[in-house]
């Protein structure tokens, strides 16, 4: 499908219809401002609010009823007949589909209806559609590799860190990813919490002090009904060490919907009240994504992300860059990048860890900090999210990672054996890079086409036989300016470059003399 092209990456993301034009005179007239980059606000081709498409089989569905998360949540799908009405299934999926020991598939019409049906490798497809793959057994492989039971002084509660407990309120979602840490537990619903349970767990809240941060997770908290929820809140609020409340949350991916005026003010009555929502992919940040995130910020939640990191689905520098572009557009502050667990039934999605090193590399520097999460490993066994970096890396060999954790208790995780490495040359974010201009990137060594890499700019390139200037040696694009400047007080004028080749031996530059300002000279160096 031909998508209107919007946004850094030439790529426009599932279903948002070009922005209309911004007209010059508007500026100057009396009409109130429209804030036309407000994704919030975007408006599709009707000159009503954008909406994202819709599969066939619901084109009839009137739109009170659509936009009602009640029928979106009753009307969810899961079977190889109603699957198949809507995108045109492999016979992988149809086996995965059709095998009775595999996790819940259930999927709202709305999230269904973003995939491509032809496309077998799109990306939301890939999270909710089952293949048989979800069958093998891989090296290191645990049922609960988190070793969360082990961690749970009353079912539901995981303790784990010294301040903060994960409580599992509900087994139930609104669709249900492959590719789940929980599905041990997430999906049945004839054993879900119960208000003895949600009793019990509030009980040791009230009587472990050194709680002060409580996370409410699942299973997906906001799909409880909005009387439970608030009971929840309510007695979480009634301890008074408990300081934040956290959801965590993917109802605002798959049923956006169901952020309505009603659940914001009910939630904002519990502030301090943060949110994690969990976006993988751009493809999933709708209009009506957008108009939720914007409801969920204007009641004060601040929001963060969590992405898995996928194989087949976001193993792409510029997949994710493109994915924390458009959060940190919706005022969403993208959190963590996980490692895939080592859970039953992921092991197609699992990536090597230097994937997600690579792609923090990607993003650091080339991108506002804002849209840099952390790249973590959740410690097989239990450990805790251990973030990739020194201090915590502590060897990496061609098939294991050896971690330790804030406590000092060291943890390996397992490469996978298998990886199928991400298909550049069919990726439409990789083939329409964000430009850099005169920047070098790492990825010429990691393709293995450069052996190196020199910090140009900060030397003479062009006696190296360089054409190319590096962004900071033309005139015209960049002013030197110096670090130690105050801003609006450098008054010189810039720099001229000089004409002809200037000639240092190699290592003997000029240097920043005592005290000098480092930026600032190598501004007269260029
Ligand atoms: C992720 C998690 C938390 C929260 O960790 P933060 O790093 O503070 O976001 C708390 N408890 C458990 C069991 C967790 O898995
Ligand atoms: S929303 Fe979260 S808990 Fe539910 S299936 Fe997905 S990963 Fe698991």
């Amino acid at each position: 499908m031909v998508q209107p092209v919007t946004g850094d990456e030439g790529v426009s993301p599932a279903g948002i219809a070009p922005r209309p034009e911004t007209h010059a005179a508007s500026r100057h007239d009396e009409t109130p401002f429209v804030n036309l980059r407000d994704p919030a606000r975007a408006l599709g081709p009707d000159g009503k609010p954008a909406v994202s498409r819709r599969a066939a089989i619901w084109e009839d569905v009137p739109d009170e009823r659509w936009n009602d998360w009640r029928w979106q949540l009753s009307n969810r799908v899961s079977t190889v007949e109603d699957i198949g009405r809507v995108i045109n299934l492999t016979d992988d999926e149809k086996a995965g589909l059709s095998s009775t020991d595999k996790f819940r598939v259930d999927v709202t019409p709305y999230f269904l209806s973003l995939i491509d049906p032809d496309d077998p490798n799109d990306p939301i497809r890939r999270q909710v559609i089952p293949t048989d793959c979800e069958h093998e057994a891989f090296t290191a492989m645990m049922e609960d590799s988190l070793a969360e039971d082990r961690h749970s002084p009353v079912p539901g509660l995981v303790h784990r860190y010294p301040d903060r407990v994960l409580m599992l309120v509900t087994t139930q979602c609104a669709s249900y990813c492959r590719y789940c840490t929980r599905s041990r537990i997430v999906g049945d619903a004839a054993a879900n919490f119960n208000r003895a349970e949600h009793e019990a767990q509030l009980d040791y809240l009230r009587r472990t002090p050194q709680i002060r941060d409580v996370l409410i997770s699942g299973g997906d908290g906001l799909t409880l009904a909005p009387k439970l929820l608030e009971s929840i809140l309510r007695g979480i609020r009634e301890i008074p060490h408990i300081e934040i409340i956290r959801i965590g949350s993917r109802v605002p991916v798959f049923l956006p919907q169901r952020i309505d005026d009603e659940l914001c003010e009910m939630l904002a009555k519990y502030h301090p009240l943060w949110m994690n929502l969990h976006f993988n992919h751009p493809n999933e940040i709708t209009p009506e994504v957008s108009r939720a995130a914007d409801k969920l910020a204007r009641a004060g939640i601040p929001l963060g992300n969590q992405s898995v990191l996928l194989a087949g689905v976001n193993d792409c520098v510029h997949i994710m860059r493109s994915l924390v572009h458009r959060l940190v557009e919706n005022r969403i502050r993208p959190y963590y990048i996980y490692q895939c667990d080592l859970v039953e039934g992921s092991g197609h999605f699992r990536t090597p860890v230097g994937k997600g090193i690579e792609i923090m590399e990607g993003l650091r520097g080339h991108t506002s900090g804002y849209a840099v999460p952390t790249f973590v490993v959740d410690a097989p066994g239990g450990g805790g999210k251990i973030p990739v970096m020194p201090n915590y890396l502590i060897s990496y060999s061609d098939h294991k990672v050896v971690l330790r954790n804030f406590e000092g208790y060291i943890t390996t995780y397992e490469e996978p054996e298998h990886y199928t490495p991400h298909d550049k040359a069919s990726c439409k974010y990789c083939q329409n890079p964000r430009p850099e201009p005169g920047q070098g990137g790492i990825e010429g060594l990691l393709d293995g086409k450069q052996m190196w890499i020199e910090p140009s700019g900060f030397e003479q390139a062009h006696l190296r036989g360089r054409t190319e200037p590096h962004r900071l040696q033309d005139p015209a694009k960049w002013v030197p300016y110096g670090v130690g400047a105050i801003e609006g007080t450098a008054d010189r004028a810039p720099v001229e470059l000089a004409p002809g080749p200037t000639t240092y031996p190699p290592g003997e530059e000029p240097r920043p003399g005592e005290g000098e300002p480092t930026g600032w000279s190598h501004g007269e160096l260029l």
